[in-house]
Parts: C-alpha cells; sequence; structure tokens
C-alpha cells in the first residue's frame, strides 16, 4: 500500500480543501483543549508557505443534518485565528453561493473556513453531489482529519473521486507512528489491552494476536481471562458470555507462540472503607479487583524492559479512583521512562487510556499518542479505513 506524498503536489495558487477534525471539546463557549488546532499548524504552514491558499472544512458535534446554531464552526474563529496567527474568513454554509463567494478570491496564503459539514445529512451519507459540490470550490483535497477516515463520508470519501486527493503532515505523522509499531516493528512488540470489557475489544484482540510477541492484559479483560483459568477474582467484573473466547484466544496465542501475561496481585476494596493488596491465588469471594497490585507493576515492567515496541488500549485499572489509578500511573512511567531513553517506541490511544496517562504525567514522553479514538482502535483492530483507502486508490503514481 502507498500513499500519496504531499510534497509531489503542485501548490502555488492552488486552492486546497483541507479536511481537518476540528471537533474540539467544548463547554459553555469555553474551549477545553485545543490540541487539535495546534496539531494542523504544520500543514496549514506548509501549504501557505508553498502560495496555496486553503479552504478548511470539519464537522463539529452531531447536529445530525441539521443547522444547529450552537453546533456552529463560526465560534471556533478566534482561537483559530489565535492558533495560527492569521485571519480566517468565514462561510456560512459549506456549499453553494455562501461557500464560492467566500473561497472564489481567496488569495495565495489566505483560509477560508466553511460552516458545519454536518448541517448536510448528505455528509454522513457520502452523497456523490454533495461531495461534487464541496469538490468544486477547490483545486486539490488534502485530509488531515485521521481521527474520522473510519467514517466514509462524503468530506473524507466520496470527495477524493473528484479532485487530486493527498494526506496532510498530521494524517502522514499519525500513519507513519503506527506503521511503525505493527506494519514493521522492531521486535520484540508488545501490547498492553485493559480496560472494562472483551466484548468492545475483541476484534483488537485477535488482530494483535498475529502481530505481537507478547500480550499483557489488565482490567475487566484480564478478569475474564483469570475466571476461564480458575483462578478466584472474587466479586471482580468480569464477561461470562466471554469465558468461551477467552479459551479460544489462549489456544491461538499458544498456537502462534504470543505469550499472554496476566496479573498476579491486585488492589481492591475488601468492604466499604478498607482496601487491600492481595496475591490472586487467595481473594476473598467479596473482593473485587480495581487495580493491579506491585507485583503485576514489577513482572509487567519487567517485560517492558525486554521489547522494543509497545501499543498500549486501556487503563489497567479504575483510574479514575484514586489510589487505583496507582497501577497504570507505575507503568505508564516506567514506559516515559524507557521511550525516553529510546529503549522503547511506544504509542497509545484511546479515550480513557489518554486521560490515564494524563493523570501519571507522563505522556510527553510516549514516543506517540493517538488521539483519532474509534479511527485508533479500528487501525489496531487491522480494518482498512475508507478515508485512508480512498487517498491510497486516488494515488495518480499507483495506476
Ligand atoms: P479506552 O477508552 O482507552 O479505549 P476503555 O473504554 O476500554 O478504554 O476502558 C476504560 C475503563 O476501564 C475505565 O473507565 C476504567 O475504569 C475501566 N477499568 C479498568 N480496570 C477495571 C477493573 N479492574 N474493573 C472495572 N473497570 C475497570
Ligand atoms: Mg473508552
Amino acid at each position: 500500500m502507498s500513499l500519496p506524498n504531499l510534497s509531489q503536489a503542485a501548490l502555488k495558487n492552488k486552492k486546497i480543501i483541507l479536511r481537518a477534525d476540528l471537533n474540539v471539546p467544548m463547554k459553555d463557549g469555553e474551549i477545553l483543549d485545543d490540541s487539535r488546532i495546534m496539531s494542523l499548524l504544520p500543514t496549514i504552514d506548509y501549504l501557505c508557505m508553498e502560495g496555496a491558499s486553503i479552504i478548511l472544512i470539519s464537522h463539529f458535534g452531531r447536529p445530525q443534518g441539521k443547522t444547529v446554531p450552537e453546533m456552529s464552526l463560526k465560534q471556533l474563529l478566534p482561537a483559530l485565528e489565535k492558533c495560527w496567527k492569521k485571519p480566517i474568513f468565514f462561510a456560512e454554509d459549506c456549499i453553494g453561493s455562501q461557500a464560492e463567494k467566500v473561497t472564489q478570491n481567496l488569495k495565495s496564503g489566505e483560509i477560508a473556513l466553511l460552516e458545519n459539514l454536518r448541517f448536510h445529512p448528505e455528509e454522513e451519507e457520502n452523497d456523490l453531489h454533495f461531495a461534487q459540490a464541496l469538490a468544486k470550490l477547490g483545486d486539490i483535497y488534502v485530509n488531515d482529519g485521521f481521527a474520522v477516515s473510519h467514517r466514509a463520508h462524503a468530506s473524507v470519501h466520496a470527495i477524493t473521486q473528484y479532485l487530486p486527493s493527498f494526506p496532510g503532515l498530521l494524517m502522514s505523522k499519525e500513519i507513519n507512528a503506527l506503521s511503525q509499531a505493527l506494519q514493521a516493528p522492531q521486535r520484540p512488540l508488545a501490547a498492553i489491552v485493559a480496560g472494562s470489557k472483551i466484548s468492545t475489544k475483541l476484534d483488537l484482540l485477535k488482530n494483535l494476536l498475529n502481530k505481537v510477541d507478547v500480550l499483557m492484559l489488565s482490567g475487566g479483560i484480564a478478569n475474564t481471562f483469570l475466571k476461564a483459568r480458575n483462578i478466584e477474582i472474587g466479586a471482580s467484573l468480569y464477561e461470562p458470555s466471554m469465558l468461551e473466547t477467552t479459551q479460544e484466544i489462549e489456544k491461538l496465542a499458544g498456537e502462534k507462540q504470543v505469550e499472554i501475561v496476566l496479573p498476579i496481585d491486585a488492589t481492591g476494596p475488601l468492604n466499604a472503607e478498607d482496601f487491600i493488596t492481595i496475591n490472586l491465588a487467595h481473594a476473598p469471594k467479596e473482593f473485587k479487583i480495581l487495580d493491579i497490585g506491585p507485583e503485576t507493576v514489577s513482572l509487567f515492567s519487567s517485560k517492558l524492559t525486554q521489547v522494543r515496541t509497545l501499543v498500549w488500549n486501556g487503563p489497567l485499572g479504575v483510574f479514575e479512583m484514586p489510589p487505583f489509578d496507582q497501577g497504570t500511573t507505575a507503568i505508564a512511567q516506567k514506559v516515559a521512562e524507557l521511550s525516553r531513553h529510546q529503549k522503547l517506541f511506544s504509542i497509545a490511544g484511546g479515550g480513557e487510556t489518554l486521560a490515564a496517562l494524563a493523570n501519571a504525567k507522563s505522556s510527553h514522553d510516549f514516543s506517540y499518542l493517538s488521539t483519532a479514538g474509534g479511527a485508533f482502535l479500528e487501525w489496531l483492530e487491522g480494518k482498512d479505513l475508507p478515508g485512508i483507502m480512498a487517498l491510497i486508490k486516488s494515488d495518480p503514481q499507483a495506476g
């Protein structure tokens, strides 16, 4: 598979339709986290420096095909102008005369933001006419929204039929990091998969079994494996319907010589007041595993020192409730230390995972953190992402 490269595009005096993910978290009109906006800066700067103008398109929230004033992208203008240090024009609609009026006279280095794509139901329907109406506004299409590329939506998928199409710099960076971890990793390759339920991570586990050398499990996922191995987990969260599935996974792991590593001790409440750390061979019936214990921290840490690449999804314990964040924090700090010293290439992603790593204050030492949520998980599941496949197919070099 080969993706076209933006450096091969002739950009001077061209109008670039840039699909970004501007779906930033907001509360009471305030942006809670502007990292999505900042991460687009390299692409914005590159396009402007090459003499192109930019027509920026994005969705925001879930307006479900209707105009919802609270979900207007207009409210992001001050933040975009501040982060990118440029004035930005705005069109009240992403297609039609409004959009044409604002974009037709854009000059090299200028940027126009178009209104929320999802005000039109055709966006999520991957509608060809809608895609064509968008494409008409520009000369070249650039997708920098990896986080929306698992959706076959018009601004991600259908539009590539009508314009020369390229990944943006942010998209390329994300794909390179993910490829370095899963397509051509330095071995041994380990994965940490944790969180609450196996049922939501089944495809991911099955795909990772084909790739990794070591699979470390925790959370409700590990509990279900422990239960199936007849290890007492007391009143801990597990999925009875998944017991047989864990046995299939264990069998497959044996065939593929993947080492499955499970917790050996745990911390959790014994009653309303007290919590204890115990060896898992001796868990009382009323005990609930809410975090890994110190012996498991040592076990996982020693495995980490033996591998060269790590993919991590899922907090190891109920990190939202201290002190049950301690296990996740200890492992996060170990990964951060190994990555800082270039001993480990580490990537992590997932909503709660990122929150847990931030809580451990170790986010910035990971080799790469994916903020792409669902798209990151689908990549780990080995699925083809429609937005990326569309870029590959549209590559004129690929023929
Ligand atoms: P992500 O959003 O990063 O993909 P998940 O949604 O799969 O992660 O899982 C995160 C949740 O798993 C967290 O809310 C955490 O509290 C929960 N969790 C972790 N360990 C346990 C456990 N032992 N028992 C119950 N819940 C757990
Ligand atoms: Mg989650």
